[in-house]
């Protein structure tokens, strides 16, 4: 299945993907989706925020059901994992289970979640976000790309209504329980499936440092307002501070106005990732930083603990050697983790990575683990959904 879609939004130069939402990437990829569905005949549609959920089963009369999935998206330059993984062993561990002859007691579903990075407006997870509540429509709505295009804007152009973004209690009350599975972005995994025990709180803050625009040549140095020296001392600062205090800071996007090679610039804006098992340390990492920078918080998702039971249960299903699968944190949010916040009972497996590499071309799971994934997936639906395999 992954090799399908593996030409769809692929730099061949540099083998890495650019699958922004609502790009003609993702367009396609929407597609690809649906189709899979209709194959199956599965009830595939769209909710009002943009994600996609395809029902074996009808959950407005059979109540809610288990939902499995992850997103179809990517970071710039993004893996070929990293969300299509979950998306497509959700379509397999539903035909595993129906090549079992197996009968579901609750309808089970695949979604696709809308914009997981964030990669074009700025704000991770904002389909779930927006399904949740969480995040507030006006805003979505107003949230601008690097053309200066609105969501709004886009999804006007792409046939859709942003009007009806928005908190969707009728979608929410068919999720009984949802399992994420995903590619590993770390090398933590020892084993080829396991599974997660919290995400560590994250955020992302905008830093806008402000200067005064003049000749790179002419202009003597102490005449200079240089916004760039203070980005430089943030950067450097970002990497010293978050080892102090344990977390993790990069800045990994900047941009520079008006951005000539022989001019003092007159704004540096650029984007913070801080994340840590802390919330506190994170947060004194980021107003440490703050000195001598206009900063706005962009996107701040609390620390997620998956419900417990529900994890050892998965846990012990997921192992498939008759011992449980490993239990770990992840420093990478997911859905899942939105999900688990607004109180749907939500779990996540993970698939072995073996060089750890993800948001980057190298990104790789062996296929054997890919299939070890399915097949422990297909064991959660299973035994969460009754009947027995
Ligand atoms: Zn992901």
């Amino acid at each position: 299945m992954l090799a399908d879609i593996e030409q769809i939004g692929r730099n061949p130069r540099t083998g890495g993907y650019r699958r922004d939402a609502w790009s003609s990437a993702d367009m396609e990829l929407r597609e690809w989706f649906t189709h899979q569905a209709a194959k199956r005949g599965l009830t595939s549609h769209e909710d009002r925020n943009g994600n996609l959920w395809a029902w074996w089963g009808d959950p407005s009369r059979q109540g809610p059901g288990l939902v499995t999935g992850s997103h179809l998206d990517s970071v710039r330059e993004g893996g070929a994992f990293d969300g299509p993984l979950g998306v497509a062993s959700a379509f397999e561990a539903i035909d595993l289970l129906r090549g079992d002859g197996f009968e579901p007691d609750r309808p089970i579903a695949v979604a696709c979640f809308t914009d997981e990075e964030g990669a074009r407006f700025g704000v991770p997870c904002i389909g779930s976000r927006l399904l949740t509540g969480v995040l507030d429509p006006d805003r979505a709505r107003g949230l601008r790309d690097d053309q200066g295009h609105s969501l709004g804007e886009v999804l006007t152009a792409r046939g859709r209504e942003p009007g009806r973004l928005g908190r969707d209690d009728e979608t929410l009350s068919h999720v009984g329980v949802f399992v994420e599975l995903h590619v590993e972005q770390g090398r933590a995994l020892e084993a080829p499936v396991g599974v997660a025990s919290a995400i560590w709180p994250h955020g992302r803050w905008r830093f806008d440092f402000r200067g005064t625009a003049d000749h790179a040549g002419t202009t003597a140095f102490e005449n200079r307002d240089d916004p760039m020296l203070a980005y430089a001392h943030a950067v450097l600062a970002a990497r010293t501070q978050a080892e102090a205090h344990g977390v993790r800071a990069t800045f990994g996007k900047v941009r520079v106005e008006p951005n000539n090679a022989n001019a003092i610039p007159s704004l540096v804006t650029a984007w913070l990732d801080a994340r840590g098992p802390e919330t506190e340390a994170v947060r004194s990492l980021v107003a440490e930083l703050a000195a001598g920078a206009e900063v706005t918080e962009e996107s701040w998702t609390p620390e997620v603990t998956f419900d417990e039971v529900l994890r050892l249960r998965v846990a012990c299903v997921a192992g498939l050697d008759g011992h449980p699968a490993p239990i770990l944190p992840t420093a990478a949010g997911h859905d899942a983790g939105i999900l688990a916040s607004a109180g749907v009972p939500t779990a996540m497996l993970f698939v072995r990575n073996p060089t750890g590499v993800s948001h980057a071309p190298g990104e790789f799971a062996e296929p054997r683990d890919c299939v070890s994934g399915v097949i422990a997936l297909a064991a959660v639906l299973a035994d969460l959904t009754g009947g027995g395999a």
